[in-house]
């Protein structure tokens, strides 16, 4: 992408009302714009960060046997009266009426309509088990919405939806969502820590919330240190063999947040060296709930004694538009945003230094058609601005590799790599450039193991 043909509207103000780094960081960077309050426009550039975290939670989810489809966003107030929710959701839900007075609301989540849509087709053990996903907008109508795509009203969440003829082949769906989950987040290079949870308004008997740890995020939290470095299970881990070691081995460590914090149990099993008490950021929350919804629903299946059984049900949500800040929390300098290869807009960001030097330009124009060709994804800076308005600007969006060309460089068949991250500047023969950015691009890209 050419620079003078994108929309990038880099903001040099520091904006005031931002409280948090990320939030100040996506609106320097031109990532999102606020249209109301907890209402959001994603630009191009945040647009396509969120797009990549949609990808590696789309091949994580897969990977763990989830089916993707999409459900509207509007929902009949009916289907809620039906599980009692509508009454019991309160002020945070939108309710909506249309021009024939039916009442609606804008979904704040989906286990009412994915269990209509369940009954409706499933009548048989046989099409067990079953776990289907959308990644679609929900709306909450937050009493105090804030810190950008933080906490805002509108926000794109994955929520997930299991079913299963008993509770231990729901407590296996649930395992399979634990293990993607961890994967799914390590792959945006962040550490999210599974600690027990309160199941709040979507009700059930066990949930753990993910959380990154972050100064600051609004959940307190307890943990053991070792969770920190624990091992990420591999991608070609078998999601159809028993997970429950994993799954121990995580949850042997206490971690909890401050809602079901059991201080005592918290200094009797972590040693004080170990011991963290901070603040942490809640990317997302899984849930077994077993027949809370579909025996009010109705949902069950013939099982192989023949006999009818209501389905056991756990839901899995990840916030997409939270994650975008919760990375950028977590990866960022004095200089601007930092991005990890893995969810980064671009891969690359191509300075062209003096765009009025023939020869600089035309270095420019090959390495950027060359760049294409070998795919990476890039972005190049053709704009007249000064050499320290572009590095200024490419630090900011925080392009993971910055390619340097002046003339100088243009005429001796040179080029200069910027790592964004540890600053590391390599000097190379023109014709190496490409090869050596795919080499470096091309692992850190779709796993970090
Ligand atoms: P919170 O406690 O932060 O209000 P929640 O527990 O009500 O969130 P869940 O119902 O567990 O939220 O939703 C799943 C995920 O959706 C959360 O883990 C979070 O990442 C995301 N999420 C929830 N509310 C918001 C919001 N207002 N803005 C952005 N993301 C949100
Ligand atoms: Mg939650």
């Amino acid at each position: 992408m050419r620079l003078t043909d994108y929309f990038l509207p880099v903001l040099k103000e520091v904006p005031k009302e931002a409280e948090i780094v990320s939030h100040r960081l996506m609106l320097r960077a031109g990532m999102v714009r606020q249209q109301a309050a907890g209402l959001y426009a994603w630009l191009p550039l945040g647009y396509k960060v969120l797009r990549k975290i949609q990808a590696i939670i789309e091949e994580e989810q897969a990977r763990a046997g989830a089916v993707e489809m999409l459900m509207p966003t509007l929902q009949s107030a009916d289907l809620w009266r039906e599980s009692g929710r509508y009454d019991d959701y309160g002020k945070e839900m939108l309710r909506i009426t249309d021009r024939h007075d039916r009442d609606l609301l804008f979904g704040p989540t989906n286990e009412e309509m994915i269990t209509d849509i369940f009954r409706s087709f499933v009548h048989s053990y046989k099409q067990l088990p079953l776990n289907l996903y959308h990644i679609q907008w929900k709306f909450r109508d937050e009493i105090r919405p804030r810190f950008g795509t933080m906490r805002s009203r509108e926000f794109l969440m994955k929520d997930a939806y299991s079913f299963d003829l008993d509770k231990d082949r729901a407590e296996e769906a649930y395992r399979r969502m634990f293990v993607a989950y961890l994967r799914t987040y390590y792959r945006m290079g962040l550490t999210a820590i599974p600690m027990q949870a309160e199941t709040g308004p979507i009700g059930g008997d066990l949930s753990h919330e993910f959380i990154v740890l972050a100064d600051t995020g609004e959940s307190g939290v307890f943990c053991h240190r070792d969770l920190l470095d624990k091992p990420i299970p591999p991608r070609d881990t078998d999601y159809k063999g028993d997970l429950s070691p994993i799954v121990k081995d995580w949850t042997s460590l206490y971690a909890a947040t401050e809602d079901m914090i059991d201080m005592e149990r918290f200094e009797r099993e972590v040693p004080e060296d170990k011991r963290i008490a901070a603040r942490g950021i809640e990317v997302g929350q899984i849930f077994y709930f077993g027949t809370k919804y579909s025996k009010v629903m109705g949902a069950s299946v013939m099982g192989p004694d023949g006999k009818e059984a209501f389905v056991h049900s756990g839901s899995y949500g990840i916030g997409l538009t939270r994650l975008v800040p919760a990375i950028i929390e977590a990866c960022h300098d004095d200089d601007g945003i930092v991005w990890p290869v893995s969810v980064a807009p671009f891969e690359v960001a191509l300075l062209n230094l003096k765009v009025s030097d023939a020869q600089c330009s035309s270095v420019c124009e090959d390495l950027y058609a060359g760049l294409q060709k070998a795919g990476l994804d890039v972005l190049y800076d053709d704009r007249q601005d000064g050499a320290g308005a572009k590095f200024a600007s490419a630090d900011l969006i925080g392009i993971p590799y910055q390619l340097v060309v002046g003339p100088r460089g243009a005429k001796a068949g040179e080029v200069e790599i910027k790592n964004r991250k540890s600053g590391e500047r390599t000097t190379l023969p023109l014709d190496r450039a490409i090869q050596t950015l795919k080499d470096w691009i091309e692992p850190e890209r779709r796993d970090r193991i």
